[in-house]
């Protein structure tokens, strides 16, 4: 008998409702039997539970053990979410899922597509960011010491790196990837930046069939933009790896193209790399692909790889073929007119 999946279903905020029904489209073509259990969170849950990360939604994530995740506004100037007990406390309800998850590892992809205006068409772009999410200078919190001084405070421990440098290496291994570097700038943090670029190294070597590298933040920003095909997979902390998946996406031609996964010990919940995108939200213009190829993530995260590569050949068969593009890709296609044009695909590959 064929396997049914449970799956955490949180539409979010702003364009979250419409791509996320999009998406569910698209999967649902593949005929893979999904039971979504609808969960909310951010503004929509504020405005109908009072809060922007209800326990119930924390409870059924923890069920369930797999999320597909819209975007969640964050309010300017909000309160800090406290969570738990003893409580935990949290700038933003991304954060307070992540963290309440005990998700360590955000990965982004960037491919470039045919078909897709860019920099960068004519070279076959093909990376993955592996993002270190559970420490950092996002963690460690941040005070004003006096009305002119303020500072931060990064945290880096042995185990976290190890954690997402074993697991940078690992989707190496299973991706068939060639080449694995860390992004650091361990020459002005020797302590924080120092551990992870220490950790590589002494990790890598039990994974010798990939040439290892390092490179400082700033020469991989700029590597970034001067020819993305020097990386392959990249390994980077929190903050490094957050501005360079936003770079990468932009370098394959628009963050409504980035998929992303976010990997704990027992969950796992799958978001574009975009936000929620007030300015577009209810009006069928959003590009619903980043989340579609999540949710391509997703089955393969549920076993199902036969499903997430129908998908994946789907949405490049749509971009390449260059009708009914949202109009961030330069069209005048809609949301759901992009969900029914890939379903269309994904039955032509049955
Ligand atoms: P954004 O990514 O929402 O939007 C940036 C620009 O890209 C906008 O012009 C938007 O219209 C466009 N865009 C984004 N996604 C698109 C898509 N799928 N199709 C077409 N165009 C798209 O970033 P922002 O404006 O800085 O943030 C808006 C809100 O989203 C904020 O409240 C922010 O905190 C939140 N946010 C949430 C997440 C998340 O839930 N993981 C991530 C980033 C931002």
């Amino acid at each position: 008998m064929q396997k049914r999946h449970r799956v955490s279903l949180i539409p979010g905020d702003g364009i979250g409702p419409e791509i996320t029904e999009a998406a569910i489209r698209v999967l649902e073509a593949t005929n893979i039997k999904i039971d979504y259990e609808l969960c909310l969170a951010g503004v929509a849950a504020e405005e109908r539970l009072g809060a922007p990360l209800p326990e119930e939604t924390l409870k059924n994530l923890r069920q369930t053990g797999i999320g597909l995740k819209g975007p969640l506004i964050v309010k300017p100037g909000s309160p800090p979410i406290v969570i738990g007990q003893p409580p935990r406390t949290y700038g933003s309800p991304n954060a307070a899922l992540r963290g309440e998850c005990d998700i360590f590892a955000n990965v982004r992809t960037a491919k470039r597509f045919i078909g897709v205006p860019s920099r960068f068409s004519d070279l076959p772009v093909d990376l993955v960011i592996v993002r270190e999410v559970s420490e950092g200078i996002y963690v460690g919190g941040e005070r004003k010491i006096k009305p002119d001084r303020a500072e931060a405070v990064v945290v880096a421990t042995q185990k976290a790196a190890e954690q997402i440098v074993r697991f940078g290496f690992k989707l190496a291994q299973r991706e068939h990837r060639k080449k694995v570097t860390l992004v650091h700038k361990a020459n002005v943090l020797p302590y924080t930046d120092g551990l992870y670029l220490e950790t590589f190294y002494r990790v890598a070597r039990e994974f010798p069939e990939f040439p290892a590298e390092d490179r400082m933040i700033d020469a991989a920003s700029a590597q970034m933009v001067l020819d993305p095909t020097t990386y392959d997979v990249i390994i980077a902390p929190n903050q490094y790896g957050d501005i360079l998946s936003d770079l990468a996406a932009a370098v394959i031609g628009g963050l409504g193209l980035g998929p992303g996964g976010n990997y704990g010990e027992s969950i796992a919940f799958f978001e574009a790399c975009h936000g929620a995108a007030p300015d577009i939200a209810g009006r069928n213009i959003a590009n619903p692909i980043g989340l579609i190829l999540s949710g391509a993530m997703m089955l393969d995260y549920c076993g199902e790889h036969e499903g997430a590569t129908r998908v994946q050949r789907a949405v490049e068969e749509f971009l390449k073929q260059g009708s009914e593009l949202t109009p961030d890709l330069g069209g005048t296609g809609t949301t759901t007119g992009t969900a029914e044009a890939i379903a269309r695909f994904i039955k032509t590959f049955s």
